[in-house]
């Protein structure tokens, strides 16, 4: 019962979602419940461990999934109130039915080993491992050292025998934490690691547990998106979607995709093909790869667009600069690499550069001209393998996706 409530991707959550998978045959109070959770701001406002509680839970990753970028802030809502409801529920269990209980909640995720105090030595034995005072007290640990944590530390460091939730009495293998390296949530420098085991009270094991579930959360929702292009939408999960935009248009006012401005651009994160194209290309492979590739590329990765049908390029910029002074010019500098320059033999490829980026067939930038043709999401890698197959030189990520914007977002997250 807990479980599924604490973990919405734990397999027991799993098994639900999958007996209820047809989404026409779902009742509307499940999606209403969805908006609601939504609109309060709150996931863990449902009865705790209910199928409903479960299954509008999903709904809402789901919507997030297909309506939204990874980058959106629509997503990152949806992983900010999984890690607070995670952790309240968390905190709720500590309190109400103390640490044995929690420690059985937590084990679905963390292998934990507990420690054995020696109050003659003042010393923690952890498994083959002996922690010191300092160790285990550590008032010079950083109390941010989850990253965009809470303060997590507050040691008590005058207290001389172990029993309270922060006190570091509790070893969890590093590799545990993966993930939450792999995202920048935690930095392992930060952390007491011996033979093997990270040091942690258990205040620290509720923080680092709601973390891990957000972030699953949010690999959850990101492989949504990159699996379902073209799939058709239910309207009722379109309205969840309208309720996330306005929740999370409120949460991150001041955020700078919902004004409108999207992230700029992060050359060490584009997936080999576009880095190759980047470097310029030889005469087979420069009108696919410039006008077509990267064109589309560049300008989805730096907008990032919510995913809605026809999208314009003046619907989610406002600024004309982002085009005319960031996204057009690594467009042409790449073009003047390629082997011959793309322009000198082809000037008209800039009027096809415009085409793409929806703005007609023209050589004016011009936001306002938005609209006058389709604005090109990113060719599928295969349909780049098929075009222009010395493009692609996949890597591990690769393996993962199935085009090049996925590999952006995944590897920016
Ligand atoms: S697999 Fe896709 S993203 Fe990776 S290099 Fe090939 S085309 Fe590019």
């Amino acid at each position: 019962m807990w479980q599924y409530s604490i973990n919405p991707l734990s397999a027991e959550a799993k098994k639900i979602v999958k007996r209820y998978s047809s989404i026409p045959d779902l009742p509307d109070a499940i999606f209403e419940l969805s908006k609601k959770r939504i609109l309060s701001k709150k996931l863990d406002t449902a009865t705790l461990g209910s199928v409903e509680d479960t299954l509008s839970l999903h709904l809402i990753f789901l919507s997030a999934g297909l309506l939204f970028t990874p980058y959106s802030v629509e997503v990152r809502f949806v992983k900010e109130m999984v890690y607070k409801s995670t952790r309240k529920k968390l905190e709720n269990i500590e309190s109400e039915l103390g640490a044995t209980r929690l420690l059985r909640q937590l084990a679905d995720k963390f292998n934990i080993t507990e420690g054995i105090y020696d109050r003659e030595t003042e010393t923690l034995h952890l498994g083959e491992e002996v922690f010191d005072k300092k160790e285990i007290f550590a008032e010079s640990q950083s109390p941010d050292k989850i990253r965009g944590g809470r303060g997590t530390v507050d040691m008590q460091k005058s207290r001389g025998v172990l029993d309270g939730i922060r006190d570091r009495k509790y070893g969890v293998p590093w590799k545990t934490f993966l993930p939450l390296l792999k995202h920048k949530e935690m930095r392992l420098t930060d952390w007491y690691i011996k033979g093997g085991l990270v040091l942690v009270s258990l205040l620290d094991l509720i923080e680092l547990y709601s973390r891990l579930v957000a972030v699953e959360v949010f690999e959850y929702i990101s492989k949504i998106y990159t699996r379902s292009k073209g799939v058709e939408i239910d309207e009722r999960i379109k309205e969840i979607a309208s309720a996330l935009t306005e929740a999370s248009k409120e949460r991150f006012r001041a955020a700078s995709f919902a004004s409108g401005k999207a992230k700029e651009l992060s050359f060490e994160n584009f997936p080999p093909c576009i880095s190759t194209v980047m470097n310029g290309v030889t005469s087979g492979s420069r009108n696919y790869g410039i006008s077509v590739l990267l064109t589309s590329f560049l300008s989805y990765a730096r907008i990032a667009p919510p995913r809605v049908d026809n999208p314009k390029i003046s619907d989610f910029i406002k600024d004309e600069k982002i085009l005319t002074e960031e996204i057009v010019p690594l467009i042409y500098q790449a073009a003047e690499r390629c082997s011959p320059p793309l322009f000198d033999d082809q000037p008209q490829e800039k009027m096809n550069i415009s085409y793409h980026l929806g703005l007609g067939l023209t050589k004016d930038i011009r936001l306002e001209n938005s609209g006058a043709s389709k604005w090109y999401f990113p060719s599928n890698c295969e349909k780049i393998r098929r075009e222009a197959p010395g493009l692609c030189r996949p890597d591990d990520i690769c393996r993962k996706i199935k085009n090049p914007l996925h590999y952006y977002f995944i590897k920016s997250t």
